[in-house]
């Protein structure tokens, strides 16, 4: 029987997995090793008692004795914190799902990483923040990463056998977000609200967010650089309103395939819980000819100035991932709170990272993870600190 943790389980990725195992037998079929959850403590102890789990961790410790409550006549333990999370990610399971939002994930990924398990990789802020880190670490345990985020899962697939050497370059798809269509001098007025709205994926309010600014993108290029070690420059944006397309690789002979599906995190998930094997999911099949049309357009970097602040990112190595995931995350907490206008968080992440090159933050990568946790405050304070704040 396969055993499986969900760090994040609560969440949107969280829930399609639970979905997912539930549709494959639930306890029947799987051992759950451990979930995570944060303030939704019904709804954990619920997933809890569903795929009877030996353990359950809210990640905050003024809520332990709820959740003890929530689970009372079970076997499942109660824990909470950072280090109810830790032991989470550190008991033994044969996949483990970090789904958790946010540089949150880094130290319990960084965790499963040690002990040699099998990661399953939402949590695409654990690769920007951390990428040499992760690669040492996976290297030197045997760990094995697996994508969850769709455009990696498709590149993840579409490279199976191939020869690196032979890519020309990848291409990742983006919807464009909330706000393709906007005009220019509208974004700054931008409301959370407008923000918050995806027209084709069902996602957590930040990535959502992160979707209309571009920054998810941006993160996704740095993701897709980190995890398969393609150049920064042989890595596109296409701009792709329909989401059917997710990923496409370009060859040195000329060819190109592409990777395609509904838009169901579902995909991503069930294929790196079964991988290196395909089985039946229960994701609709793709029907080209009722959608009929797909369009394709090269970004506007002066409309979504969060990919050109990736691709600095790369140049520079270092910490600048650390720095540049830590000020987006505290931009993003400043427009969601109504301390910065929607346009104004690329100007506080770009102040943060012109902040850590003048302290030396490009200088080499940080090699543990109290060093990644050291730029990623700074790069917190340094955004919270730019001077265009209302
Ligand atoms: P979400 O906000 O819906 O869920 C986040 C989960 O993390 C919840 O279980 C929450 O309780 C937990 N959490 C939040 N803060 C925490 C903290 N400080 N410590 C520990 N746990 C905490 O987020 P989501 O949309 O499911 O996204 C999760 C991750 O997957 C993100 O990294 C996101 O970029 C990535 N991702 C999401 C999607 C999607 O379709 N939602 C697609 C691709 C990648
Ligand atoms: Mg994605």
């Amino acid at each position: 029987m396969k055993s499986v943790t969900i760090l994040g389980a609560t969440g949107s990725v969280g829930e399609s997995a639970f979905d997912l195992l539930q549709h494959e037998g639930g306890a029947d079929a799987f051992r759950t090793v451990a979930l995570t959850g944060g303030r939704n403590i019904a709804r954990l102890a619920e997933m809890a008692r569903a795929l009877r789990a030996e353990l359950a961790v809210t990640a905050w410790p003024d809520l332990l004795p709820d959740l003890r409550d929530a689970l009372a006549g079970t076997q499942t333990r109660a824990l909470a914190g950072p280090e109810g999370l830790a032991e989470a990610a550190a008991r033994e399971a044969d996949w483990t799902l970090s789904a958790i939002v946010g540089a949150a994930g880094l130290a319990p990924g960084l965790r499963v990483l040690e002990r040699g398990g099998v990661l399953a990789l939402a949590n695409k802020e654990t690769l920007v923040a951390a990428g040499r880190l992760v690669t040492a670490t996976s290297a030197r345990t045997g760990a094995r990463l697996l994508p969850v985020d769709s455009e990696h899962s498709a590149i993840f697939q579409l490279l199976g056998h191939e020869d690196r050497a032979a890519i020309r370059h990848i291409s990742i798809t983006a919807s464009g977000g909330a706000f393709r269509d906007w005009p220019l001098e509208r974004l700054a007025s931008a409301t959370v609200a407008q923000a918050s709205c995806h027209p084709n994926w069902s996602m957590g309010q930040r990535i959502t967010i992160d979707s209309a600014s571009m920054f998810n993108k941006a993160l996704e290029i740095i993701e897709a650089h980190e995890f398969f070690d393609i150049p920064a420059e042989r890595i596109r944006v296409l701009i792709h309103p329909q989401s059917i397309v997710h990923a496409m690789a370009s060859f040195c002979d000329g060819s190109s395939t592409a990777h395609l599906g509904v838009p169901d995190m579902r995909h991503a998930i069930g294929y790196a819980l079964n991988w290196p094997e395909r089985r039946a999911l229960p994701v609709e099949t793709l029907d080209l000819a009722s959608i009929g049309t797909l369009t394709f357009d090269r970004p506007d970097e002066g409309r979504w100035p969060a990919l050109r602040l990736a691709r600095e990112v790369m140049a520079a190595g270092g910490a600048a991932g650390a720095v540049f995931n830590a000020a987006k995350e505290q931009a993003l907490d400043d427009f969601i709170a109504g301390r910065l206008r929607f346009t104004d968080m690329a100007q506080a992440v770009q102040h943060a990272l012109e902040s850590a090159a003048g302290q030396g933050g490009f200088a080499r990568s940080p090699a543990t993870l109290d060093e990644v946790l050291d730029w990623d405050r700074a790069g917190r304070r340094a955004a919270a600190a730019w001077k265009g704040r209302a």
